[in-house]
């Protein structure tokens, strides 16, 4: 069932989704790819206008919460497989305004697995998050993450996140739809949106910009380049089993004070311009993921490591300035300046 497999990537104009487009269509040239997103301030059709011509790919401007537009795509394609990477993604922005989290997150991924229950699927996948787990403790680096780690989430965004996944867990066993779940760490790369941690850094230190770092910027996080989280997508679809959850990971952990530090060491910039500001409510202090699962059953190992990958991301956002320079004008400027503050 592998020969012309018809993909379904929601969430395609957004950083991981877009990423794994690429990935897909280099990797199988015998597949179709179809992308479905409602280009929500965080998708980006410019992203995708490298692969806009091919054959083989498809743009479908739709929102996954648009039942009858949904069911019609899928009586119109006949998709094999659906990838979910569609959500509202933003921690921040979940503080601010919680209820189009639910929506997206929860709603629209239920209406994704109606539709595969009626037109028939091989696979369903849901992206989610290591968030779902919580954090944990700064002074116990012995702990990890495992898949049958209870849920125990802070933010509203790991929290419809986290519901998601036990909705398509549940679909799994009511309906015998054949799911899988992927539960990554923070990703870093090409065409992430200028408000997260490693491309907002790299933009403003460019600009000479006070830097903001939450807190005392101790939170450990778990770095994976994206092209590793696509790569283990992949081997998911192909070799994963329905109804199994993997998490990915990195084994990558670095606190956000020393990923700042070592971008302005990158740019050549003074560390004077961190500026340490009130604390994101709820933040977690640690995450960090055991990826021993899907590397004994799948044979998945992160291949680019951090002090590379970094490098690359920084060249990839000095060498596409416009990308970045045009979402960061507009509608997201005053954001960032309603949450940190004016310049
Ligand atoms: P992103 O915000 O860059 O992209 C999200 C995409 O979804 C955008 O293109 C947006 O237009 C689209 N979208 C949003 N609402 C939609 C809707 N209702 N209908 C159709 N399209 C919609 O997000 P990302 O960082 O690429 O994350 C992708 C997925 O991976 C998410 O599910 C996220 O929870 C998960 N994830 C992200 C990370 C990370 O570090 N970024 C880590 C683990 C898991």
């Amino acid at each position: 069932w592998r020969i012309n497999m018809k993909v379904i990537v929601t969430g395609g104009a957004g950083f991981i989704g877009s990423n794994f487009v690429f990935y897909m269509l280099k990797k199988h040239p015998d597949y179709e790819i179809i992308c479905l997103d409602s280009l929500t301030y965080a998708g980006n059709l410019s992203t995708l206008k490298d692969v806009m011509d091919n054959p083989n790919f498809k743009f479908v401007k739709l929102d996954i919460r648009d039942r009858e537009g949904v069911y019609k795509l899928f009586e119109e394609e006949k998709p094999d497989v659906v990838v979910n990477f569609a959500a509202e993604s933003h921690v921040d922005r979940s503080i601010e305004n919680p209820e189009i989290f639910l929506e997206t997150n929860i709603i629209g991924t239920s209406v994704l697995m109606d539709a595969c229950r009626k037109y028939g699927i091989k696979r369903f996948h849901q992206v989610s998050t290591d968030e779902v787990y919580g954090d944990l403790p700064l002074d116990r680096p012995d702990l990890f993450f495992h898949e049958d780690t209870p849920l125990h989430t802070s933010s509203p965004y790991s929290s419809s996140k986290a519901s998601a996944d036990l909705l398509v867990g549940a679909y799994g066993r009511t309906f015998n739809l054949p799911v899988t779940i992927s539960r990554c760490s923070n990703n870093y790369g090409p065409y992430q949106f200028p408000e997260k941690l490693i491309p907002l850094m790299i933009q403003r230190a460019l600009n000479n910009e006070k830097l903001p770092v939450y807190g005392d910027g101790k939170n450990v996080r778990d770095w994976l380049y994206v092209e590793d989280h696509c790569k283990a997508i992949d081997l998911i679809l192909e070799n994963g089993k329905p109804g199994e959850v993997y998490n990915i990971g990195g084994h990558n952990e670095m606190a956000n004070i020393d990923i700042v530090k070592l971008i302005c060491d990158y740019l050549d910039k003074p560390y004077s311009l961190i500026e340490h500001v009130t604390d994101r409510k709820g933040h977690d202090r640690r995450y960090a993921i055991d990826p021993e699962k899907i590397h004994n059953e799948l044979g998945w190992l992160p291949e680019t490591m951090f002090k590379d990958g970094i490098k690359k991301t920084i060249q990839w956002y000095l060498d596409n300035k416009d990308w970045w320079e045009n979402i960061i004008s507009g509608d997201y400027q005053n954001y960032y300046d309603e949450m940190y503050g004016k310049k």
